[in-house]
């Protein structure tokens, strides 16, 4: 059976790990933090959500995030410093909008295909993640807004989404505790939440009782592929340096993937949109009782929200192009915070724990799954605001292309 590296110990490197061995492959990741899933992988929105499958290439919200950039504690920031693949990325972006049906068509197929997927690993493994299927309700505070949203659903739906509209009283049933006036809301009760760090870890484990082995504290640092193999040079924290060899190569850096795909001379422009989340410890009767069950989604604030567990809320927003900076910064913690109180008054936020993650987002906004340019060279990366939703079929996909490819 051929013998496997992967690059990467996030949620697409562990969960292509986990399906890759399942085919009976060795697999070895190598993963540069000491532990896994401690990159993008560790605190985000928690969503496992097909009905935010809709791509963000179309003019509504260019130019929303136009308006945006003129509003310090905006949901969308740009840094107009000047870089070559910021605005390069930013101009394939735009040039996407051509596709934008298609590509949120496919994305909504490959989020519900996901689901059976990664249910069954943590069924098979005896995963907890907190996961809960509440559904998804998807907030719109104005008329506008809300008339817009329909046509994105018309697609989710073509894409097999089932999301109908509800009124003001209906969202007040699904969620009763969301405090606030809305014009209306889509709801879709398939979708789900989970702890992705709290997933990954667990399936680390269950890699490691397969036979899978994990090397930390290792960076990987230049690959060369040839007809025969795989060369990859590490690092480890000592600074010792080793060549590692393999049949294959499956390159699932998140944002650092873009620059590994140049040296094997394929283009993956994948560009780190920083994002921001909090977790609101529940930590009394009072905030547990008055914080949501289902997933939100305010549309006007572009904040997502999943209840991890009785005694935590996460919330998470902002896209920030800003280069591989990853400060948390006070100015964009604060929005996430009034928000809360906004619309749950009743839950404390005197225990919040804030976090910054960069997202790998491609400007098509579909992962790149498959294959590259030099022999057993393989991607399962750039899963963009999608990855915790998708990871579980792009995994299967890479390994049905494996098993392919190495045949
Ligand atoms: C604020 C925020 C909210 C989000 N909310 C959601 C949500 O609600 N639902 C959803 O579906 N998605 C969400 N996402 C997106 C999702 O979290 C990401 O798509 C996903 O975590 C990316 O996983 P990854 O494995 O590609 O990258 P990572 O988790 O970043 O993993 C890549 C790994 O590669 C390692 N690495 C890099 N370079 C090297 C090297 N040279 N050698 C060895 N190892 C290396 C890194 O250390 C890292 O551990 C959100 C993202 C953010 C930032």
């Amino acid at each position: 059976m051929p013998n496997l590296i992967v690059v990467g110990g996030g949620i697409t490197g562990v969960t292509s790990a986990y399906a890759l061995s399942r085919r009976g492959h060795l697999v070895t990741v190598v993963e540069t933090r000491r532990y896994p899933a401690m990159e993008t992988s560790y605190a985000n929105g928690g969503q496992l959500s097909a009905s935010n499958a809709e791509v963000w290439n179309n003019w509504a919200t260019i130019l929303k995030g136009l308006k945006w950039m003129l509003r310090a504690d905006a949901p969308l920031l740009l840094n107009p410093t000047p870089s070559l693949h910021k605005y390069t990325w930013i101009a394939e972006f735009i040039a996407q909008i051509a596709n934008y049906r298609a590509n949120t068509i496919e994305t909504t197929r490959l989020a519900i295909a996901a689901r059976e997927h990664l249910l069954a690993m943590a069924q098979a493994e005896g995963v907890d993640f907190d996961y809960r299927q509440n559904g998804l309700l998807h907030l719109y505070h104005d008329k506008h807004s809300f008339e817009i949203a329909g046509q994105a659903n018309t697609l989710l739906r073509e894409g097999g989404l089932d999301r109908y509209a509800v009124t003001p009283q209906e969202i007040a049933k699904i969620e009763p505790t969301a405090h606030g006036q809305f014009h209306g809301g889509f709801y879709t009760p398939s979708d789900a939440s989970g702890d992705i760090h709290k997933f990954t870890r667990g399936l680390v484990d269950a890699c490691v009782r397969r036979g899978v082995r994990f090397l930390y504290d290792t960076a990987v640092d230049r690959i060369e592929a040839t007809a025969s193999n795989v060369q990859l040079q590490i690092r480890t924290q000592g600074a010792r340096v080793g060549v590692m060899q393999a049949d294959g190569v499956v390159l699932c850096a998140g944002v650092d993937s873009r620059k590994f795909a140049a040296s094997l001379g394929d283009r993956i422009n994948i560009y780190p949109v920083k994002g921001y989340s909090i977790t609101i410890g529940l930590n009394d009767d009072e905030s547990r009782a008055a914080a949501p069950n289902v997933c939100l989604l305010d549309e006007a604030a572009k904040i997502v929200t999943s209840r991890l567990g009785p005694d935590r809320f996460r919330i998470a927003g902002t896209a920030e192009f800003n280069g591989f900076n990853k400060d948390i910064r006070a100015d964009r913690i604060q929005p996430l915070v009034d928000w809360s109180q906004k619309l749950f008054p009743g839950v404390a936020t005197n225990a919040v724990v804030p976090w910054a993650g960069l997202r790998p987002m491609t400007p098509t906004m579909l992962p790149k799954v498959g294959s590259g340019r030099r022999p057993r060279v393989f991607y399962n990366t750039g899963h963009g605001h999608l990855g915790w939703t998708l990871s579980g079929a792009t995994s299967q996909i890479l390994a049905d292309h494996i098993d392919r490819a190495l045949a």
